[in-house]
């Protein structure tokens, strides 16, 4: 199976100055997640942007996009979440640097640059809304779907102590 992000650049190499357009979309092969949110296996990727042939390698400039899906961190509802990033990175000719990114077999490989832009990108704490008011701790129910809803039930000791404390 070939490698969606891998894109030949035989056309650019050592001819600097040279600008290509690049506007790929592929169902991402494995999950792009920071474990809280992410874009599915199988999830549309959308590249857009350009790639610039420069003295020491390939310039890319681009846009990633595509849909991730989470939950709210306050009241766990299922959220998608547009991601719209842009990343700009250099493929060299040579590695001259261990963590250079490097031309290989007339191609780069937009794997790496791609994954960490999107990850990057993710929040920790998605919420639904601004105004998502979470669940009840004392039963679990969504407190948006009934803001008034009381509990019969006696109140936690704790704020016993602390209510005789105010007074
Ligand atoms: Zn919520
Ligand atoms: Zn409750």
């Amino acid at each position: 199976m070939s490698n969606p992000y891998l894109i030949p650049v035989h056309d650019l190499m050592h001819k600097a100055g040279t600008l290509r357009r690049i506007d790929i979309e592929f169902p991402a092969p494995e999950a792009l997640d920071n474990s809280i949110a992410g874009i599915p296996q199988g999830g549309q990727i959308v590249i857009d942007g350009r790639l610039e042939s420069v003295h020491e390698g390939i310039l890319v400039s681009a846009n990633v996009s595509g849909e991730a899906n989470s939950e709210c961190s306050r009241c766990l509802d299922p959220l998608k979440l547009d991601v719209d990033v842009e990343f700009q990175e250099l493929f060299a000719y040579s590695l001259t640097d261990e963590d250079d990114l490097v031309i290989s077999d007339e191609s780069i490989n937009l794997e790496q640059v791609v994954r960490d832009a999107v990850v990057l990108s993710l929040p920790f704490q998605p919420i639904c809304s601004e105004d998502c008011e979470g669940l009840c701790v004392d039963c679990g129910m969504k407190l948006q779907d009934n803001p008034q809803h009381v509990h019969e039930a006696p109140v936690d000791p704790r704020w016993n102590a602390l209510k005789n404390l105010m007074e």
